[in-house]
């Protein structure tokens, strides 16, 4: 629907061009492919989830309708910088903030339009929808845009309830790596969807204001890891967090930690040492998106060696509402312990 939107702003006659990250969800290809736009990617900078400011700019034609700005893991993109980028070039810049609450263009109006995901495994966990903020300036155009999507009227009958009570109960508290090997469930592995259609869903208000106290009320325990986690930069570990700019960051909860490790072999290794400790780690999308099965051709450069060894290296941990201390020593204690063979 942002892409839609982006699209009626800048009227091209040619095919209308989205930039997006080269490492990156899936959803987001299919959601500019339904829009029948074309995805064109950008490498990242060395070491860190930002998009390449250099070939951004290389990127950007007359053509270009759309820049995604994509927080990973709670870490903002520098929204000031695209901002400014967009502005000069007239290109709609969409804050990607399924990973990040609340979005960076809360405190500061950087984006024109915010995307938001109540899906599972997000910070505000509705086990689906999302919600499309629109700046003020965009309202009537949004408005007579998204009046062509379809509107479905979310009821919270008794499956919704039974389907919420079994999450909460049941998967929430299971072992991620269990989790993994159930059969009909496919966490933890990235596949391209196409989008067949984008329907709008009127969430209950009271659900919505719901989901994002039980965020509010997790504490930032991503600085535990931070604080434990120190002695693996001797061992060539790396902290995004470092990277973030805006120091508000850091006190807000995270739904996940993000570290690099030092090569794609020592990643896997401790993944896997985490998982054998019950401790839920997960190396997230693992490839670059070009490389994601089944994600159809796609143009831009024809290679993106930052984004590949973003996403060779990187390694999340949980953080979640179980999550203890002790957890976190003991992570800390096996992460270590794996960086030393
Ligand atoms: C999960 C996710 C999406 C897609 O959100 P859905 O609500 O699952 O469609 C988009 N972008 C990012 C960065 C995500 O993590």
């Amino acid at each position: 629907m942002a892409i839609a939107i982006a699209i009626a702003k800048k009227n091209t006659a040619k095919t209308p061009e989205v930039i997006l990250p080269a490492y990156g969800c899936p959803d987001l290809v299919a959601a500019v492919l339904a829009q029948e736009a074309k995805p064109v990617l950008v490498d990242l900078v060395p070491g860190a989830p930002f998009m390449d400011l250099e070939q951004l700019k290389k990127a950007i034609s007359s053509t270009t309708v759309a820049l995604v700005g994509v927080g990973l893991l709670g870490i903002p993109e520098r929204l000031d910088r695209l901002s400014q980028l967009c502005q000069d070039s007239g290109v709609t810049l969409i804050e990607d903030s399924a990973q990040c609450f609340p979005p960076a263009s809360n405190r500061r109006q950087w984006a024109d339009l915010i995307v938001l995901s109540f899906g599972r495994g997000k910070p505000v966990n509705l086990m689906g929808g999302g919600a499309l903020l629109v700046r003020r300036n965009n309202l009537a155009l949004a408005k007579q845009i998204l009046e062509q999507f379809p509107l479905l009227e979310m009821k919270i009958g008794l499956g919704w309830k039974v389907k919420r009570m079994v999450f909460n109960l049941f998967l929430r508290r299971f072992p991620y790596f269990l989790l993994e090997k159930l059969p009909g469930l496919d966490i933890g592995e990235t596949k391209f969807r196409a989008l067949e259609e984008a329907r709008r869903v009127a969430l209950p208000e009271q659900l919505v204001f719901s989901g994002i106290h039980q965020f509010r009320k997790r504490l930032p325990i991503h600085r535990s890891y931070l604080a434990q986690l120190q002695l693996l930069k001797q061992a060539g570990w790396d902290f995004l967090d470092e990277e973030t700019p805006s120091s508000n960051a850091q006190s807000v909860p995270r739904n996940r930690f993000a570290i690099l490790a030092p090569s794609a072999h020592k990643r896997d290794l401790a993944e896997r040492a985490l998982n054998r400790a019950g401790i839920g780690a997960s190396s997230f999308y693992r490839c670059i998106l070009p490389e994601i099965d089944g994600v159809p051709e796609i143009t831009g450069a024809s290679s993106y060696p930052n984004a590949r060894k973003f996403s060779d290296r990187l390694l999340t941990l949980p953080c979640h509402e179980d999550v203890t201390e002790a957890d976190i020593a003991l992570a800390a204690e096996v992460l270590i312990r794996s960086s030393q063979d």
